[in-house]
């Protein structure tokens, strides 16, 4: 089974002409709200191309956790490890300028509240797991203790998103670490900074591309390596063996919000399927380039249906 450990957050979008300026307000459009945060996106990634998934998460007691737990069932995700309450639901505050521009407000609330000690208390159900996905949106000590719980001949897969410093043991049991070229080069340290690690490009200050950030980024202790390059698709790498380069299918793309995590989720169910990685990869980009077809996150993702009619 995928166990996937994240965060879940509701997303509460309005439309704006413009920003407020402080003490300023401005009206905007109708509110919409929307599943997200990283791990409840991946999660009902997996559960809607057909894995059997379950996700370890922490939501309030409230409406935006009821609507997250929904969306979870509805993509016939196990929530069953859903923990509810201690704090409100995690929200994403977004605001929309008409360029597209998005400014986001952050309150992780219950996301904050997932602890090691529920991780402990999961015991069972990270024993069924043969891949276990993680991201950032929880606090690092949870992400560590899975990595330190994870079941012999379990993969960690993890995406550090968003950016932050990785104990090394936490590097090590990565296989793969899943980043795309902003987390690569924050990892790298080219700046140290989240959010200031410079334009995506294959010329950064090293000159370098991402063959050479994968060699980089191995060589930190994780089996192996994968960076997301949007419609470029990705770049495979293992430890002893040279980097491959998987390509994307050419589609129209209308929003890529959530691309990544449909990307992350897709690639750890086909490696607890036994997939080597370059072809569980090759599988991923589809489903990639599927969700950035539509709009939205979650509402974006597609079945294994129509990555096939890809
Ligand atoms: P993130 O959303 O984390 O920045 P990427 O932008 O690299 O990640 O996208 C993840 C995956 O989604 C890519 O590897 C690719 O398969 C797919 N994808 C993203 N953008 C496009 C695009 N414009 N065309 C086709 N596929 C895309």
């Amino acid at each position: 089974d995928l166990l996937v450990v994240g965060s879940a957050n509701a997303d509460l979008v309005v439309g704006v002409e413009r920003r407020p300026a402080a003490g300023e307000t401005v009206l905007g459009s109708d509110l919409t709200v929307h599943p997200g945060g990283k791990g409840a996106n991946q999660a009902v990634a997996a559960g809607r191309l057909g894995a059997r998934t379950a996700l370890l998460a922490r939501v309030g007691d409230d409406a935006h956790g009821r609507l997250l737990l929904d969306s979870q069932r509805a993509a016939g995700v196990d929530t069953a490890g859903v923990l509810v309450g201690g704090a409100p639901t995690g929200v994403a505050l977004i605001t929309v300028d008409p360029s597209g521009d998005n400014s986001i407000v952050v309150s992780p609330g219950a996301n904050a509240r997932l602890t090691p000690d529920d991780v402990r208390a999961a015991a069972e159900l990270l024993g069924r797991a043969r891949v276990v996905s993680v991201q950032l949106e929880i606090p690092l000590g949870t992400v560590a203790e899975v990595a330190r719980t994870l079941p012999p001949g379990a993969r960690l897969v993890l995406n550090p998103s968003p950016p932050a410093p990785l104990p090394a043991d936490v590097l090590a049991a990565c296989d793969p670490l899943v980043v795309n070229e902003h987390e690569a080069r924050y990892i790298l340290g080219e700046t140290g900074e989240a959010g200031e690690a410079g334009e995506t490009g294959e010329t950064g200050e090293t000159g370098e591309g991402p063959e050479e950030w994968a060699r980089a980024l191995l060589a930190l202790g994780p089996r192996s390596v994968v960076i997301t390059l949007g419609a470029q698709g990705a770049l495979v790498a293992e430890d002893g063996a040279d980097a491959v380069r998987v390509a994307s299918p050419r589609v129209g793309a209308v929003d890529t919000t959530g691309a990544g995590d449909a990307f992350t989720a897709a690639l750890a169910w086909r490696l607890g399927l036994g997939e080597p990685l370059a072809a569980a990869a090759a599988f991923a980009v589809r489903v990639g380039a599927a969700a950035v077809t539509r709009e939205g996150a979650q509402e974006s993702f597609p079945t294994a249906q129509e990555v096939g009619a890809l």
